[in-house]
C-alpha cells in the first residue's frame, strides 16, 4: 500500500490518541479568546484546535461560517495555547487561503468526500504544500470514495495524511445523528496500513449525551483520536448547539475514558503470547478443514457435471444455511456472523463448481 506519514512524523509535535478540540464553527474573535481561555481555566488543552470556518450546511438560511475573517482569528489560539490549528475546506478557494494564513492541519469534510471533482481541486490547490490533510468520510458507507479522496491527496505528493470517522447518514436508524458503522473505519485501517483514524462523536451522536459513550467505543476499537466539538457557551452557538460541550465537560469526558495502551506500542507479556499461538494453531487447523472441504465440494460439482445437474440447488442452499446457523447459535455465536460465514463459504463453493462446469464445456471453452 502507498507510504504516508503518520500523526507523530507531521511535524508538528503531535502525538496518539489525538485529542482535537474546539467550536464548530468560529463565530468572533471574543469567542475563540473565551474557549481558548475555558479551556485553559479547565486544565483541557487539546493537541490540535479545530474550527469551521466555511459551513457546508444542509440546508441555505442556517449560519454558513465566516469565512476568511476567521482565519485570522487562529493568532488568538497561537496566543493562548500555543497549540496547532486545523480548520475545513470545502473548495481550491478556501484551501488556497488556509495555506495563505498558515493553516497547520486541513480537513476534508464529509460533504466534500463524496465529491472526487472537490476533492481533486482541494487536492491540486495543496499541490507543493506539504500540508497534513485529513479526509472525514463520506456521508454515505462507501468506503472506496473515502480511500478514494485520501488516494487524491496522496497522488499529488500529500504523504501527512489521517481519516476522521465522524458516522455515515441513515434514513431509517435515527438513533444517532451519523450511524457510526465502526466495521467502516477498521477496514480502512486494514486495507490501508498505518492509516489512522480519529472519531469524531460529536458528529456521530448529535447531541451532547452519549459523546462519552461513542469515544469510548472508539478508544476500545483502537481507533487513533477524538475530535470533539468543544464550545465555551453551547446553547448559543452558532451551529450544532446541541452537540458541543464546554471546556469542563470536555476534560470530565477525558477523564472518565480509559485509554488502552494501543497492542503496537507494547511488548506482548507471557500470557498474551501463549493465547496468541493457539489462535495461531486454530486458524492453522480451521484452514486445514477448509481445504478438506473445499476438495469434497469439487467432487460434487465432478459429479454434478457428470449428471448434468445445475451448481445451486436452492432447497439444499436452505437446509444448510437453516441447520448450521442453529447449530452456530448454540455455541454462542451470532445469528448474523453465521449468516455471513455460510454465504461466504456458499459463494466460494458456487463459484468453484461453475468453474468446473464451463471448463469442461466445450462450446465456452472454445
Ligand atoms: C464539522 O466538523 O463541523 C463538520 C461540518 O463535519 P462533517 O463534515 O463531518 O459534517
Ligand atoms: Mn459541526
Amino acid at each position: 500500500m502507498k507510504t504516508h506519514k503518520q500523526i507523530k512524523d507531521w511535524g508538528l509535535g503531535l502525538t496518539t490518541p489525538l485529542i482535537i478540540a474546539g467550536p464548530c464553527s468560529a463565530e468572533s474573535p471574543e469567542q475563540i479568546e473565551k474557549i481558548c481561555l475555558d479551556m485553559k481555566e479547565a486544565n483541557v488543552v487539546p493537541q490540535l484546535f479545530r474550527a469551521g470556518i466555511w459551513k457546508p450546511r444542509t440546508r441555505p438560511g442556517s449560519f454558513e461560517g465566516i469565512g476568511e475573517d476567521g482565519l485570522k482569528w487562529m493568532e488568538i489560539v497561537r496566543h493562548h495555547l500555543n497549540i496547532p490549528i486545523t480548520v475545513e475546506v470545502g473548495n481550491a478557494a478556501h484551501a488556497e487561503l488556509a495555506l495563505k494564513h498558515g493553516v497547520d492541519v486541513i480537513w476534508v469534510g464529509a460533504r466534500t468526500t463524496v465529491n472526487p471533482f472537490a476533492v481533486q481541486e482541494i487536492a491540486e490547490a495543496l499541490r507543493g504544500s506539504d500540508v497534513p490533510v485529513m479526509v472525514k468520510n463520506p456521508m454515505n458507507p462507501d468506503l472506496d470514495l473515502w480511500i478514494g479522496a485520501l488516494e487524491r491527496m496522496h497522488a499529488v505528493g500529500l504523504d501527512k495524511l489521517a481519516a476522521i470517522h465522524r458516522g455515515f447518514s441513515d434514513a431509517y436508524d435515527k438513533r444517532f445523528r451519523n450511524k457510526p458503522n465502526w466495521s467502516m473505519p477498521i477496514h480502512l485501517k486494514r486495507v490501508w496500513t498505518g492509516m489512522e483514524v480519529i472519531n469524531d462523536p460529536s458528529h456521530i451522536v448529535g447531541r451532547r449525551d452519549g459523546i462519552l459513550e461513542v469515544s469510548q467505543r472508539a478508544i476500545n476499537f483502537g481507533l487513533d483520536g477524538l475530535m470533539i466539538e468543544t464550545h465555551h457557551d453551547p446553547d448559543n452557538a452558532w451551529s450544532d448547539a446541541k452537540q458541543q460541550v464546554t471546556p469542563k465537560a470536555l476534560r470530565e469526558i477525558l477523564n472518565a475514558i480509559d485509554f488502552k495502551e494501543p497492542l503496537e506500542n507494547m511488548k506482548p507479556d507471557e500470557r498474551l503470547q501463549d493465547l496468541r499461538r493457539a489462535v495461531d494453531h486454530l486458524d492453522d487447523q480451521l484452514l486445514d478443514i477448509l481445504q478438506e472441504r473445499f476438495a469434497v465440494i469439487d467432487q460434487i460439482g465432478e459429479h454434478k457435471r457428470e449428471h448434468h445437474l445445475t451448481v445451486f440447488q436452492s432447497n439444499r442452499w436452505k437446509e444448510v444455511m437453516e441447520s448450521r446457523t442453529q447449530k452456530g447459535m448454540a455455541k454462542n455465536l451470532s445469528e448474523k456472523f453465521m449468516k455471513e460465514l455460510l454465504y461466504s463459504i456458499h459463494e466460494e463453493s458456487v463459484k468453484r463448481q461453475e468453474k468446473q462446469l464451463r471448463e469442461s464445456d466445450p462450446v465456452k471453452k472454445a
